[in-house]
């Protein structure tokens, strides 16, 4: 048992079962112990890699996109670019690298990046604040951010944010807790009460043993994101791994060096995530007055906006070798058994806005 184990073991033996989404939000978060808080997880020695950090035609793709929708909107002359949980910083090393070439673009933009974890926070400066005035660090998302036009991007963030379980029982619906098992140690456990109004309607009827998802901090971000672009514009980009559709089973899983670990065995040592709801994003941004193109799935939305080009060119007057090995990373990125299908891109943009590229 670590030390943040038994910090939230004594917690439960004093005030009972936690929801999952206070327990990973310890567990990811905790000043002293969390995972976010203590490492950086990306990288060769990490736990899990990222598309940016695969190819550096990721982030420059993005910008395109993120230039077309400025554009579509009248290329208006003070936006934000936002991004949520830059990791190492290099997605947007790269989207400014490719949006260098519309100076008016790069002159209109105040950069916020959005990064709770210090130790990421220190690589990001390292890697893009030397060359870049102008980029602000935020610990959380703020609405004062929301007064212009913002263009937001998203990687691998909302699968990070804490979700809670509901079970189907016989008798109704019950929350999935953490508490403690006979021998002291931290197990799921169902909240004693059914509380059928936190599942939808549609989903009453599952069968037993059916688990519903939801996390209600994604929710309220999307929330602030959407009700900002329905109301003075500019455009979100949200890439995940995720579903439309309910899958009424736990997505809740622990990856440590590469690997599949116990969600409840080492909190603070293994990224915690879950799949990512966009079935709920896009009613909540709908709700808010926006419009939404997507979740369409990666493969198909960096193809649609010419990956395959871009590799080409990067490609160009290089050795053989070099050749390969780009046109494996893209394939990493696009190929329906890597990346390209269980990822997916959601849009949120201004209501009036035309479809754009890759959706
Ligand atoms: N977007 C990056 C990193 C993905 S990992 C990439 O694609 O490589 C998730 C990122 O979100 C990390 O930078 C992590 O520190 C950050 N993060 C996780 N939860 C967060 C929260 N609640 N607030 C702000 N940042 C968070």
């Amino acid at each position: 048992m670590n030390a943040l184990s038994e910090r939230i073991s004594r917690l439960i033996a004093l005030g009972g079962p936690i929801a999952i989404s206070d327990y990973m939000a310890l567990a990811m978060h905790d000043r002293a112990l969390g995972y976010y808080s203590t490492r950086d997880p990306l990288g060769p020695t990490g736990d899990f890699i990222t598309a940016p950090e695969i190819s550096q035609t990721f982030g420059e793709l993005l910008a395109l996109w993120c230039i077309e929708q400025w554009r579509n909107q009248g290329a208006p002359d003070r936006v934000r670019l936002i991004e949520l949980g830059p990791g190492r910083g290099t997605l947007m090393k790269d989207f400014l690298r490719a949006a260098d070439i519309v100076p008016e673009f790069r002159g209109a933009v105040d950069i916020t990046l959005v990064e709770s974890n210090p130790v990421l926070q220190k690589l990001q400066k390292e890697n893009i604040a030397g060359t870049r005035a102008g980029i602000a660090w935020r610990r959380e998302l703020e609405p004062q951010l929301f007064d212009r036009p913002v263009f937001v991007l998203a990687n691998e963030f909302f699968d990070a944010l804490p979700v809670r379980q509901f079970v189907r029982a016989r008798n109704g619906w019950h929350e999935r807790m953490v508490g403690l098992d006979a021998a002291g140690s931290l197990a799921f456990v169902n909240a004693p009460f059914a509380v059928d109004h936190r599942v939808p309607a549609s989903l009453k009827d599952s069968a037993l043993g059916a688990v519903y998802e939801v996390s209600d901090a994604a929710q309220s971000l999307m929330r602030m994101i959407a009700s900002g672009i329905a109301n003075l514009g500019g455009a979100a980009l949200v890439i995940d791994y995720g579903y439309d559709v309910p899958s009424l089973s736990s997505t809740l899983s622990a990856v440590r060096a590469h690997a599949r670990a116990d969600p409840l065995e080492s909190p603070g040592e293994a990224d915690l995530s879950a799949h990512v709801d966009f079935g709920a994003l896009s009613a909540v941004a709908r709700s808010e007055g926006a419009a939404v193109f997507g979740p369409t799935s990666q493969g198909a939305f960096l193809h649609g906006l010419g990956i395959g080009v871009r590799a080409e060119a990067l490609g160009r007057e290089k050795d053989d070798e070099t050749r390969a090995r780009i046109r494996s990373e893209v394939n990493r990125l696009i190929a329906p058994d890597q990346m390209g299908e269980l990822f997916k891109a959601l849009s949120v943009l201004p209501k009036s806005a035309v479809r754009p590229s890759g959706f």
